[in-house]
């Protein structure tokens, strides 16, 4: 049985996901969340309409292995692969989110990264927004390209399909989510007309430094 503490974070990514829906960031049941608890990955289930999820319904796998198994009573997210692979690889991070939002997945057909059109592009690690290549969704081989595409980073764009942005907490990797489908979308507009004017690597660097305190911050005021 979950513990309490357990139980509201069952229930915020069920919140996150209603959230994507409603402000228009998902549609369906695209996209997954998952989130890191104790030595497990707590993820959504595959397939399940968000409004009829419940918290028992989330799916519980351990992080450090290599078995496909998981607790609960319904299959997790056909992207279990990334999203395990992804909080083994990087420790420092405690959520993923998965999303097909409009303009992401706008430049992840067209396979475009996101350069230093903006200085926002900062708040995802570095000078770029990369977009991994193509392989079928729930694949090891997608794993690994969204593990590599994400080095460094917080965000990528995965060819052909759609978003993936990570988070400390799940609260921040929803807020990434949300800050990369904006910045997608002010890129393609300025596409429209003509292309972006780039910001050169000293800008980066130097809203980098800045960044480190911007953004949702917790309690001591460290990102
Ligand atoms: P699931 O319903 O299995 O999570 O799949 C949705 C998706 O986005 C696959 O890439
Ligand atoms: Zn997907």
């Amino acid at each position: 049985m979950s513990s309490k503490e357990e139980n509201a974070l069952r229930q915020a990514i069920i919140d996150g996901c209603l959230r994507m829906n409603a402000e228009g960031h998902n549609q369906g049941t695209s996209g997954n969340i998952s989130a890191r608890y104790k030595d497990r990955m707590l993820i959504t289930p595959s397939g399940v309409p968000y409004e009829k999820m419940t918290p028992e319904m989330i799916a519980s796998m351990e992080v450090v292995s290599d078995e496909f198994s998981w607790e609960g009573p319904l299959k997790p997210s056909s992207e279990w692969h990334f999203h395990r692979d992804i909080l083994k690889n990087r420790p420092e991070q405690g959520a993923v989110v998965h999303l097909h939002s409009t303009f992401a997945t706008v430049l992840a057909m067209a396979r475009k990264p996101i350069p230093s059109c903006h200085y926002m592009v900062a708040c995802f690690g570095g000078n770029d927004v990369r977009c991994g290549g193509y392989a079928r969704y729930g694949t090891p081989e997608l794993s690994r390209i969204a593990v590599e595409a994400l080095e460094a980073r917080t965000a990528c764009l995965l060819a052909n399909h759609g978003m993936v942005a990570i988070g400390s907490t799940l609260d921040k990797a929803l807020w990434t989510a949300v800050e990369l489908e904006t910045l997608a979308k002010q890129y393609y507009h300025t596409l429209l007309i003509g292309g972006p004017v780039m910001l050169n690597d000293g800008h980066i660097e130097d809203t980098l430094k800045g960044i480190a305190t911007y953004g949702l911050q917790d309690k001591n005021g460290t990102s």
